[in-house]
């Protein structure tokens, strides 16, 4: 079912020097909220054993963060001339990264094997196997979005732990550190892609649209009805399941063929960048009949076929 937008870019937004450019969610809860959001999709979904283990992952990412040891991080000369040139300070293809992901990576393994399937058990002893080296380069893949010959199934579990990482850095530097990026489909903090984008309500963010790095957990202003991977304000649709709330919509773009959800907290103030796009698979399988790519991947749920490049 496609719904007509009934406000145009930009209307309802304040002057943009009042636009909280950045949210970054708090470190102590955007784990503990996402686990605890899965659990309840999770009530009578047919997706619920899934959707309950993602939750157990998204468990053993909070303890992973809350334990994460002190790193480099950049100095505040780095970070001030980052912002002076719209350059995003830590980079998914440049920051060193430090090898601290790795002790989170097992970690998590360590936490979610108990809850594992048989199948899953398999890909977990692999990634306890694999070594160092053969660990970097996976996630170097993984970053760059170079999912073909990937092993799939181990690539939420490294996903996961360098979601810690740079979730970690984001969360200690803290929303003034970073400035606007040149590239406004990309995050400003890691210039990774988005998950998915959501409208905020209460304080200064009220009916905002914002893009959720599918990274570092970074939120960053884009005006509403406009395409978020093209940006063209040209023949944007709106879709969502017929029988749902309506809090969660595919905003489709007819200029580019790509589509990304969009999430709308005054429908349900519950909703989660990653767990409301995981529990929403149909929408996903309705805009692959149709055509429509995704701009921007859900890590946990890797396609490699339905990504747009
Ligand atoms: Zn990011
Ligand atoms: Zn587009």
């Amino acid at each position: 079912m496609s719904t007509t937008p009934i406000i145009q870019p930009g209307q309802i937004e304040p002057p943009s020097g009042e636009i909280p450019f950045i949210y970054i969610p708090p470190r102590d809860n955007v784990f503990r909220d996402r686990a605890g959001r899965l659990r309840q999709l999770a009530e009578g979904h047919v997706m619920k054993d899934f959707l309950l283990f993602m939750a157990k992952l998204s468990d053993a990412q909070h303890a992973a963060l809350a334990t994460f040891p002190r790193i480099p991080l950049p100095t505040e000369a780095e970070m001030k001339l980052c912002r002076e040139h719209g350059m995003p300070p830590l980079s998914v293809q440049s920051w060193p990264r430090d090898i601290a992901w790795q002790a989170a990576l097992k970690k998590i393994v360590a936490d979610v094997m108990p809850a594992a399937t048989p199948d899953t058990r398999k890909i977990l002893l692999r990634l306890q196997e694999m070594d160092s080296i053969a660990l970097e380069s996976f996630a170097t893949a993984i970053l760059a979005g170079e999912f073909d010959e990937m092993d799939l199934g181990a690539a939420p579990f490294v996903a996961a732990a360098l979601q810690i990482y740079w979730t970690h850095m984001a969360t200690t530097l803290g929303a003034q550190a970073f400035g606007a990026n040149d590239i406004s489909n990309l995050c400003p903090v890691c210039t990774s892609p988005p998950v998915s984008s959501i409208i905020r309500i209460g304080g200064a963010e009220n009916a905002l649209r914002y893009l959720c790095c599918s990274v570092c957990n970074t939120q960053w202003h884009m005006v509403r009805v406009k395409c978020t991977n093209c940006e063209s304000t040209k023949g944007i649709s709106y879709y969502m399941i017929e029988s749902s709330s309506g809090a969660v919509k595919a905003e489709t773009c007819e200029e580019c063929g790509t589509y990304l959800k969009i999430m709308y907290m005054d429908k349900d103030p519950l909703v989660d960048p990653v767990a409301d796009d995981l529990a929403t698979l149909a929408l996903d399988l309705m805009m692959d009949e149709s055509g429509k790519l995704r701009s921007g991947p859900n890590l946990f749920l890797i396609s490699t076929s339905a990504i747009a490049a």
